[in-house]
């Protein structure tokens, strides 16, 4: 048996965000080839063909075949072992996105060059905020036409609110993209573009020795000289600790296309971050290091098999070892239980694993017992860590069932497919569910839905899609909502813990809302 020490010590787990297109794909694929976890690049994903027909949930299913198999990747590199999440993106855009950086211990954050902080990157932000994890920044496409490298750190900062520190400094961009100089190594990796062919090379240099000008010229040599004495002068200092505490984003810029600027990208990042970190839990914080195995649900991904109606739970390993014989408590079941199946993921082989250690995502079959947020430990233990919040949903739905006498399969059916997570269901205060209003962060959500219901509860429904935008919990405890003064397009629902929340239909009703009612206090995270 390995070292219990070691093996948590080398391991580094974490999430890559970005909005679609920034090159998270590619850049993963450049991790796996350098842990030797994949043979050829082009082979982490098959989604970009995979436009599937709405509603078609063989189809859907297939896709989602296709996310769960790449949805943790596992691969050593250099001593270390890496789980990179995958947070799906695009059109399976979803609560289990925002889930999944719970599990993470720290964040890469890609960003276009030509485009910078977008959408989805900010959304997700916002998520990596709530636990203060360190963030990494890649700014990639630096071989395509770029914006100014200093409108950049501005926007970061800006936009999102944490403070950078560029590891590197590139040298031009596009067709003029000469590579990038290190700060702290003070050298020069540099980039040549030949027929489609790329080379790199580095070399430690004195950026005021004229003799560099033979090799990125006079006026890069000058515009770097420039740019270096600014930041020098003018930007953070490096601070490991505000880095380790998600205050400040260490900035690399790169070509992950090309292969360049990726390798020491990933060898600083590995430096930076640490191996698993404590987490909280009912009994205070719970020690990676420690022997007694403990581990969260954070995503429960249903109907893998349709014959079957099975789920699989993914646990994110939080302290000790786990081993596939082990006997272990489900503290919210209150039941002590053999984890099935237990699988790890290997970039696009599922196998079913003996061991695995704090900082290791496991996925394990699960005939229905288990929610998310749920604590899995050693029997011996017991205490449940913090709880997954729920995230604001941004589409919402009304929807009945079309024959009055399903009544309750349709009860049954959206509220199970709610308890899962894919879903959040929400009522009119005081009414029972004559009519519910469904919420979901990607709309991808409501075909599945709607297909679910008539295949696996058999139940028609007819939905209608709700203008509503923004939701909002309401966190006063004591408040009477009959009283709140609200615009008329603002609407008071419930949810199925009987929390109340406020939907709106645009920033303006937010704001109307928290003028006309002093003191109210409204969050984005249901906890
Ligand atoms: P994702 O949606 O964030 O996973 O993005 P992909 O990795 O699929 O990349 C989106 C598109 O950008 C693809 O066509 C990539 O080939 C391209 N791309 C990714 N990285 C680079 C880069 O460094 N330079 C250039 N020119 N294109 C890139």
């Amino acid at each position: 048996m390995a070292d219990l020490k070691t093996e948590i010590e080398r391991r580094r787990t974490f999430a890559i965000i970005s909005h679609p297109d920034a090159g998270k794909t590619t850049l993963t694929e450049k991790f796996l080839l350098y842990g030797g976890a994949i043979a050829l690049a082009g082979s982490v994903k098959g989604k970009k063909t995979a436009k599937h027909a709405v509603s078609d949930w063989m189809e859907i299913e297939k896709q989602r075949g296709i996310s769960v198999t790449s949805s943790v990747m596992q691969f050593n590199y250099e001593g270390y072992c890496i789980n990179i999440l995958d947070t799906p993106g695009h059109q399976d855009f979803s609560e289990d996105t925002y889930r999944t950086l719970m599990a993470a211990d720290s964040a890469v954050m890609v960003i276009d060059a030509s485009k910078g902080v977008e959408n989805q990157t900010r959304k997700l932000f916002k998520v990596c905020l709530l636990r203060d994890i360190p963030i990494f920044t890649f700014i990639n496409k630096m071989d395509r036409e770029a914006r100014d490298p200093f409108d950049l750190m501005e926007e970061i900062e800006n936009e999102l609110g944490i403070k950078t520190y560029p590891i590197n400094w590139p040298i031009g961009c596009g067709k003029e993209f000469k590579g990038v100089y290190d700060r702290h190594k003070k050298e020069i990796i540099s980039f040549t573009a030949n027929n489609g062919q790329h080379e790199v090379e580095k070399m430690e240099v004195d950026i005021n020795d004229p003799r560099l000008e033979t090799l990125i010229g006079e006026q890069h040599r000058q515009t770097l000289v420039d740019d270096i004495e600014l930041l020098d002068g003018a930007s953070y200092d490096f601070d490991m600790d505000a880095i380790r505490h998600g205050k400040l984003s260490p900035v690399f810029f790169g070509s992950a296309l090309t292969n360049f600027g990726v390798e020491p990208f990933l060898e600083d990042f590995l430096k930076m971050t640490t191996p698993p970190l404590p987490r909280d839990s009912s009994e205070g914080e719970v020690d990676p290091f420690s022997k007694d195995f403990s581990a969260f649900v954070f995503k429960i991904q249903a109907n893998m098999n349709k014959a079957h109606r099975d789920r699989i739970a993914f646990m994110r390993i939080c302290s000790g070892r786990f081993d596939k014989n082990m006997e272990v408590a489900h503290i919210q079941g209150g039941k002590n239980l053999k984890l099935s199946q237990p699988q790890q993921i290997m970039a696009q082989d599922r196998e079913i694993i003996d061991e695995a250690y704090a900082g290791d995502i496991i996925g394990v079959f699960d005939p229905g017992i288990f929610s998310i947020g749920d604590t899995i430990s050693v029997p011996s233990k017991k205490f449940e860590f913090a709880g997954i919040p729920t995230f604001a949903p941004e589409h919402f739905a009304r929807i009945r069932q079309k024959d009055t006498l399903k009544r309750k399969q349709f009860v049954k059916g959206t509220t199970q497919i709610a308890q899962e997570g894919a879903i959040q269901i929400f009522q009119e205060p005081f009414k029972g569910m004559e009519e519910v209003i469904v919420g979901v962060v990607g709309t991808l959500q409501f075909d599945v839905l709607e297909y679910r219901l008539k295949n696996e509860y058999n139940v028609d429904i007819i939905m209608e899609r709700l203008a509503y935008q923004y939701i909002r919990w309401i966190e006063n405890k004591d408040i009477d909502i009959k009283q709140l003064n609200l615009s008329s397009d603002t609407k008071v629902v419930q949810d199925f813990k009987g929390r109340f929340l406020l939907l709106f239909t645009d920033s303006w009703n937010i704001n109307w809302a928290l003028d006309k009612n002093k003191g109210l206090i409204l969050s984005e995270f249901g906890r």
